[in-house]
């Protein structure tokens, strides 16, 4: 083989480019690493949940966190000894009622009071004790136990009890 290197690289990479496929994965790869270094967040389409780069999971050209992408693979079914990670699975499984902390309650009791809104107003109806990712996280815990969920409306999300 006589060709020089820049001629092989040049060969390779026209051949890519025609081959449509591997160019396109590649760029996609090139992005995934470019978000992550600017630690992009994206939302779940299906609970809304911020979902950090890297950790979103893709299904069905949609955006899922990974709780969502596993129901949506694996519908629940009770007992299921696979789905058991999931915390009213568990509960129902072994038939105990995890308990609410403070905030959690009182998060259902305003959901409740008051149906579905955004986070940042529960946020105020908490009474500023509480930070926005901290509410996330008792959100999420809400979530996993099937008593609330988040449901985008336009760009908004709303969070509602299950
Ligand atoms: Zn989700």
């Amino acid at each position: 083989m006589g060709a020089r290197r820049e001629e092989i690289l040049e060969t390779t990479g026209v051949a890519i480019l025609i081959g449509g496929g591997p160019k396109v994965t590649y760029c996609s790869l090139y992005l995934m690493d470019e978000l992550k270094t600017m630690g992009a967040r994206m939302d779940c389409d299906k609970c809304g949940i911020t979902v950090a780069s890297g950790d979103e999971r893709n299904h069905q050209n949609q955006i899922f966190c990974e709780d969502c992408y596993m129901i949506a693979l694996s519908p629940i079914k009770t007992c299921d000894p696979w789905a058991v990670h999931s915390a009213k699975n568990f509960e129902k499984c072994t038939g105990e009622t995890k308990h609410l902390t403070l905030v959690q309650a009182e998060i259902l009791q305003i959901l409740k009071a008051e149906g579905s809104m955004e986070p940042a107003m529960l946020l105020g109806k908490l009474g500023g004790n509480i930070q926005l990712e901290d509410l996330q996280r008792e959100f999420s815990t809400l979530r996993h136990m099937e008593k609330v969920k988040g449901e985008k409306q336009g760009q908004n999300v709303l969070w509602r009890l299950w």
